[in-house]
């Protein structure tokens, strides 16, 4: 039963003294209860009470983790049914099959694919996360053979080891040291060896159901032997089916906090079809729809750019925007002499505008102002990017110490601005760039301070 803010509170120190980021006791109480924030924040909380509080307030979904160390993928810890409610906390993981049956140049390609389809976008890196190990011929030691072959060829792999056979499983997990592999699949008839592997390796278990119903009671029976993370594979192979499957778990978790299947799910588009194009489109709804991991039969850049995207999109927090931080930046080292241009902090403005600025490699000072995430027009609108606001940040960035002239060059949208900023910036000459971020090359090629 989750507890309430005011329970909360009757076991917090009551000091008040805002050492948890957050002003009063009761503030916290009220946040820990609505897992916007953990129990641990407050340093003068005893262990056992963050043991019964943490317990009582955990996420519906259990926060499972894979790997170790640094390099860990981390799923679940969800609380909503729907984004716009608060939002998702851990973006699907993207993961890669390979198997016992594959030739070596088969999972050569896929482990060369894992390692350089890198995309940075918005300053964030986009990669898959996983490679799923299978022992297609029930067969220990290519098992074990293949799964080194993947730690040595992607160090920053986190490993799904998927066999029936508890032992294989436990000589393949010897392999992984501390980058602890999801284990996977435990049924109903081989649950009473996996509830021991697990609980011997410390790895969490995937539960391999054949349908939903045998999927709860796997569930049941491994958490009744000790075992606290899992994550569910329905056993569903047609998007109809996995896509139900995923949405029952999610409002039976969240709704009504029943536990067999308050874990994330594990999915197999790549078992799903042969055509690359529909495991795609099948990825793509499940991402959308509570997938915890997928797994692509192969990774290919036309496929895989288009589903980071959107799982991007999806778990961005939309309560908060993407920003960068105010502050002046040097692009293709810039001297006295190089332009000074300004913008906003929404992060794809300063991603473009900054990705522009290096592909004209004219050296240039970027200067980012703080308009909350807002974009050029919007946060104009809003009052976060007036002539004063700007006037004031240029005198105090320390920019007239970096450069010899005394001119800004400004976004095209804000053409409007330039006399009043002119007035507010006395000796600045304000120059207008241009509308699109595109047309930053010809005109900085093109640019001299004005005399
Ligand atoms: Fe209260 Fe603890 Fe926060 Fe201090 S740190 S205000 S005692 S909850």
């Amino acid at each position: 039963m989750a507890l309430t803010g005011i329970q909360i509170l009757k076991m917090l120190p009551k000091k008040n003294c805002g050492e948890c980021g957050i002003p009063t006791c009761l503030a916290f109480a009220m946040k820990v209860a609505a897992g916007q924030q953990e129990i641990g924040e407050c340093p003068y909380v005893s262990d056992a009470v963050k043991e019964q509080i943490g317990e009582a307030s955990a996420p519906p979904i259990r926060t499972v983790k894979i790997g170790g160390g640094e390099n860990v993928f981390t799923m679940g810890g969800e609380t909503c049914l729907y984004r716009h409610e608060k939002r998702f906390e851990n973006p699907t993981g993207i993961g890669v099959l390979v198997t016992t049956e594959m030739s070596d140049s088969d999972v050569d390609g896929r482990i060369d694919r894992f390692n350089n389809l890198r995309y940075e976008r918005v300053g964030v890196m986009m990669k898959a996360d996983i490679v799923a190990v299978k022992d297609a011929k029930n067969d220990e030691a290519s098992f074990v053979a293949l799964t080194k072959k993947v730690l040595d060829g992607a160090a920053d792999a986190k490993l799904v080891l998927m066999s029936e056979n508890a032992g294989n499983l436990k000589a393949a997990t010897a392999a992984c040291g501390d980058r602890k592999p999801l284990l996977f699949g435990a049924t109903a008839s081989n649950a009473a060896d996996m509830a021991a592997l697990g609980k011997e390796t410390g790895c969490p278990v995937g539960v391999k159901g054949a349908n939903l119903d045998d999927t709860i009671g796997i569930s049941e029976k491994l958490t009744a032997d000790g075992l606290k993370d899992l994550v569910l594979d329905t056993g569903a192979r047609t998007i109809r089916g996995a896509l139900e499957d995923n949405l029952v778990a999610r409002k039976a978790a969240v709704t009504k906090k029943y536990k067999p299947l308050g874990f994330s799910t594990i999915t197999f588009p790549c078992e799903m079809t042969d055509d690359p194009l529909l495991e795609a489109m099948i990825s793509s709804v499940l991402i959308a729809k509570y997938a915890g991991i997928v797994i692509l039969s192969d990774l290919q850049g036309d496929i895989l750019f288009p589903l980071f995207l959107e799982r991007l999109n999806i778990f961005t927090d939309p309560q908060r925007p993407m920003v960068v931080q105010e502050d002046v930046y040097s692009l293709n080292g810039p001297d006295e002499n190089s332009p000074v241009l300004i913008t906003c902090n929404f992060s794809l403005t300063y991603f473009i505008v900054s990705g522009e600025i290096e592909g004209s490699k004219v050296p240039s000072w970027l200067l980012i102002k703080d308009t909350e995430g807002l974009s050029v027009l919007t946060a104009w609108a809003a009052g976060k990017f007036g002539a004063d606001m700007i006037a004031a940040f240029i005198k105090k960035s320390g920019i007239a110490d970096k450069v010899k002239h005394q001119e800004l060059i400004i976004p095209g949208y804000l053409a409007s601005m330039k006399g009043e900023l002119e007035e507010e910036l006395a000796g600045w000459t304000i120059t207008i760039g241009p509308r699109e971020a595109g047309h930053l090359p010809a005109f900085l090629k093109e640019w001299k301070p004005a005399a």
